[in-house]
């Protein structure tokens, strides 16, 4: 078997006495969506802060792209092709759409911040931002200040200053949150076509969307992955029925 793009081995993180993630190990293969689900406070927002890099295991190892990057930083793990969105908004409400996909494009090309007073007059960064706003069908918008967006464009604009990195996997924390139902569709079908191009490790509660898209899914409970397996194993599993989705 190949190496996956990015996989956890063992990791291990408490918060004093809580164990948010205990001994995780998840994978994700290449084209593939794997959607991580489980209640509020199971440690999925945990689990992804460890694989992007905000936050350090205790224990265990993070690999992506056949390197060991546990212990690199959120920016370094982006210049490796790791793209991220948040489950809280990270976009300058007050900057335009075309400076914060621009802020993205800086970041990708490694140059420093204060070189941000010029990306807009900086072709390849321009270009760069430009082609990730037309992906997601916010070229239109470029010029409008983020806060006039509305919920859906802004998770979609989250999407696009990932985008700007090329990136070779994302992870993705809950981006259907907030969304009506015609944004998560939207997503949803922009996430299908995404898969090809670079798989995604998908955090989310709109289970429409998880078993619209996910090839695998693993339910998180207490910081334990509990099972794993495709949408109609996981939904015919007793114990992930009891733990997590009801009826
Ligand atoms: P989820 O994203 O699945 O809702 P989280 O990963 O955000 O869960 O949280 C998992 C558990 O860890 C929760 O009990 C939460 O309160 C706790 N937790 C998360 N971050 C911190 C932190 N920085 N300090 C203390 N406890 C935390
Ligand atoms: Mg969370």
């Amino acid at each position: 078997m190949t190496e996956p793009v990015l996989s956890t081995h063992g990791i291990t993180r408490s918060f004093g006495a809580l164990k948010a993630s205990d001994d995780i190990s998840i994978d994700l293969q290449p084209g593939e969506i794997h959607a991580i689900i489980g209640p509020n406070g199971a440690g999925k927002s945990t689990l992804i802060g460890q694989i992007s890099g905000s936050l350090t295991p205790d224990a265990g190892t993070v690999r992506f792209l056949g390197h060991d990057v546990t212990r690199e930083t959120v920016r370094a793990r982006a210049r490796r092709g790791l793209g991220r969105t948040f489950q809280i908004s990270a976009l300058a409400m007050e900057d335009t759409v075309l400076q914060n996909a621009l802020l993205g494009a800086l970041g990708a090309s490694g140059r420093p911040w204060r070189f941000f007073g010029a990306a807009l007059r900086t072709r390849d960064l321009r270009d760069r931002a430009e082609a990730a706003l037309d992906r997601v069908g916010l070229a239109d918008v470029a010029s409008v200040r983020t806060a006039e967006l509305s919920h859906g464009q802004r998770r979609l604009l989250e999407v696009a200053v990932a985008l700007t990195l090329d990136p070779k996997a994302f992870v993705m924390d809950e981006p259907m949150a907030g969304l009506g139902p015609e944004g998560s569709k939207q997503l949803t079908g922009f996430l299908d076509t995404l898969r090809a191009e670079a798989p995604i490790l998908l955090v989310e509660h709109d289970m429409d969307a998880v078993f619209a898209l996910a090839d695998r899914i693993s339910v998180l409970v207490y910081g334990r992955v509990i099972a794993t397996g495709t949408v109609d194993e996981i939904r015919a599993d007793p114990a992930v029925r009891d733990a997590y989705l009801g009826d």
